[in-house]
């Protein structure tokens, strides 16, 4: 009893020192507040700005940008500068200048590489830099162009986050308000594929904002409410009514394969700049599409293949990923990709029999034609190879489980179900076991070890029967698919 008497009594007595001690503060947090603030004030509350401004001369495109930040107590940042991206080397060396646009504030360059040391008086609320980054110009030719992906002229400019943006300390999976804002020509618009075009982000991990794109000029716009996307071209390029109508089909046919949708609406640019017939080139970022394509731009199945490609890759490649750039896993983010975006465009009639044919026929030739010879091959080719030997070996696998199942699962059905689980990054032995375990309950013991052994790539072979209709033949000793007695569909 007497026990809870005094601790009571302390109690009480706690409570009081408590309210003390809380009047205190708002007094203190008053006194704080009254004083007069500091003249310089961060440019927004976001912990990091980026203003990006076109800088358009005669013969060269610059993008000027402006890098406000809060400074830490230490008063030293280092600023990492972009380094690599594709086979591109040396995107540091793009930007021309970095200079402090405040007092007080040094820059040291580094022997390290791509780094700048910022001093300034600790926790300065606004630390502001600018750089100049020069762009290349858009690509004649595609081959061996992934380094200049960020390219510009005067009609408009497109960048990827970790080509050129310049940022502080940030660890890559630590999330901060960003604002990113782009300044103008009047005839000018601008996009981010950070879902605004002048993005304020309550919290945004670096991998996205690196991962994200920044498109800028007098740009043709189409909006696609219903397949929650933008399409954005140079305007001079006049996108036609059946280019854009054969768009919206491939997009729907995407959305009907995923069964989770993305909310935010995705960043379609394309850019008819290569000169070449057959210059197709894509690329799938966060939220957004690049599509690199020949002047000439005609609606046709090149183009539905592609951006059905890239699309398929918003699942195999950024939701199941490879671990470290696992080479063995290549064949199947592209050339299971290549027989998805293949088969869909194909079963939803946006492309015929004829066109689903020649471009299998075509996977074919490559394997056939280059796997004999693999050392003399160049990094094209070699990459190249994967898609094939990923298209064909989809094909086989998709022959066995038709016919164990009897047509009622199929391949193409499989990865459908596995786009239903989680993102992850998967290994080459992790992946085969998803494969499997999917595909356990649905299929006889021999086809699943049939399966298991093309997996392991013991065996690729293109398969003798394709659907109903199409079957290998030997044409003038190279094996071809077509169409069962002449005649088929
Ligand atoms: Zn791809």
């Amino acid at each position: 009893m007497n026990q809870i008497a005094f601790t009571k009594s302390h109690q009480a007595l706690f409570t009081f020192y408590r309210v003390f001690a809380f009047v205190i503060f708002l007094l203190l947090a008053f006194a704080c507040a009254s004083q007069k603030a500091p003249s310089l004030k961060p440019k927004s509350d976001a912990q990091l700005h980026y203003e990006l401004t076109p800088l358009l001369e005669q013969h060269q495109t610059r993008v000027q940008v402006d890098l406000y930040f809060h400074g830490n107590e230490r008063g030293q940042s280092e600023l990492l500068l972009p380094s690599t991206w594709g086979n591109g080397k040396g995107l540091a060396k793009k930007i021309e200048s970095v200079q402090v646009l405040e007092k007080n504030i040094t820059l040291t360059h580094l022997n390290v590489q791509n780094r700048i040391r910022v001093t300034y008086p600790p926790k300065t609320p606004r630390v502001a830099i600018r750089y100049i980054y020069k762009l290349p110009q858009p690509p004649q030719d595609f081959r061996n162009s992934s380094e200049l992906r960020p390219f510009g002229n005067h009609e408009f400019i497109h960048l990827i986050g970790e080509t050129f943006l310049i940022h502080p300390d940030w660890h890559p999976h630590t999330k901060r308000p960003v604002l990113v804002k782009w300044l103008l020509p009047a005839e000018w618009q601008g996009f981010t594929s950070l879902s605004a075009s002048q993005a304020r982000l309550s919290s945004i991990d670096l991998k996205t904002l690196r991962q994200s794109v920044f498109v800028a000029g007098a740009l043709f716009i189409k909006h696609l409410p219903n397949e929650s996307a933008v399409l954005v071209a140079p305007q001079n390029v006049g996108l036609s009514a059946p280019i854009i109508n054969g768009i919206q089909k491939v997009l729907h046919n995407a959305n009907q394969f995923y069964t989770a949708q993305n909310a935010s609406p995705l960043l379609i640019s394309l850019f008819p700049i290569g000169t070449r017939c057959c210059d197709y080139k894509g690329l799938s970022l966060h939220n957004a599409l690049t599509l690199m394509l020949p002047k000439n731009l005609m609606p046709n199945t090149n183009l539905w293949h592609l951006l059905s490609h890239e699309l398929l890759h918003r699942w195999n490649g950024q939701v199941l990923k490879r671990k470290v750039n696992d080479e063995q896993l290549i064949w199947f983010n592209e050339g299971v990709t290549d027989f998805l975006a293949r088969k869909i465009n194909y079963e939803s009639g946006l492309i015929t029999l004829k066109d689903y044919v020649t471009g299998l026929n075509r996977a074919l030739w490559r394997w056939q034609h280059t796997k004999p010879n693999q050392t003399r091959l160049s990094h094209n080719d070699h990459m190249m190879l994967r898609y094939a030997k990923g298209e064909l070996l989809s094909l086989q696998i998709d022959e066995i489980i038709t016919s164990d199942t009897k047509n009622k699962h199929s391949w193409l059905q499989t990865l459908k179900d596995m786009t239903q689980m989680p993102a992850q990054e998967v290994s080459k032995e992790q992946l085969h076991e998803l494969i499997l375990k999917n595909l356990k309950t649905k299929l006889s013991r021999e086809a699943l070890a049939k399966i298991q052994e093309l997996l392991e790539h013991k065996n690729t072979q293109p398969p003798q029967n394709i659907g109903e209709c199409i079957r290998l033949f030997k044409d003038q000793g190279i094996l071809v698919y077509k169409y069962k007695n002449g005649i088929c569909g």
